[in-house]
């Protein structure tokens, strides 16, 4: 496919094209052909994304609405630990028979193409500063290393242990 998209999630919708009311759910896992995202957080090309997809025959085309999860790996923005997370999306739009300029997708043939608004949703849900854990303390700005756990770890030690780090300590 020329433009800007080089892969596709096609999904024929010839059975319920233009029979208003019929509705389809249908599963898919793709792999991504290429790299989502350019930040400290992507989704790299190989990644498999699973898609729950729910197809509605509507007046003006095809509504579609979609559930999708996959994996982003991360670089940490405090300590720069590279890290993976399960992350999810969903979008609902509609791909009109006859596209007019407020439609941003339209059916093409027998067939709609999801890559387009699953990348966007994807892309948008990706994290601009991610962090390895919430409370990650960080890199020494002086020496850096890995910053020393702060005192606010130091009350996250579960209780029943709480003594014996006063034992050691
Ligand atoms: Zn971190």
């Amino acid at each position: 496919m020329i433009g800007k998209y080089h892969s596709a999630v096609k999904i024929n919708i010839r059975d319920i094209a233009y029979k208003p009311g019929e509705m389809r759910e249908i599963t898919r896992t793709e792999e991504l052909t290429e790299t989502w995202g350019e930040g400290l957080a992507s989704v790299s090309a190989g990644t498999p994304v699973d898609v729950d997809i729910r197809l509605e025959s509507v007046h003006d085309g095809i509504l579609v609405s979609a559930d999708a999860n996959t994996t982003m790996h991360a670089d940490c923005s405090r300590c720069l630990t590279q890290f993976s997370e399960s992350l999810g999306v969903e979008f609902t739009e509609l791909f009109a028979y006859t596209p007019t300029e407020t439609d941003e997708y339209g059916v093409h043939g027998d067939h709609v193409n999801l890559e387009p608004p699953l990348r966007d949703a994807v892309v948008l849900a990706l994290p601009f500063q991610p962090v390895c854990r919430p409370d990650c303390p960080g890199l020494d700005p002086e020496t850096g290393e890995l910053r020393a756990s702060d005192s606010s770890q130091d009350q996250a030690i579960d209780p029943r242990w709480a003594k014996l780090a006063g034992f050691f300590g």
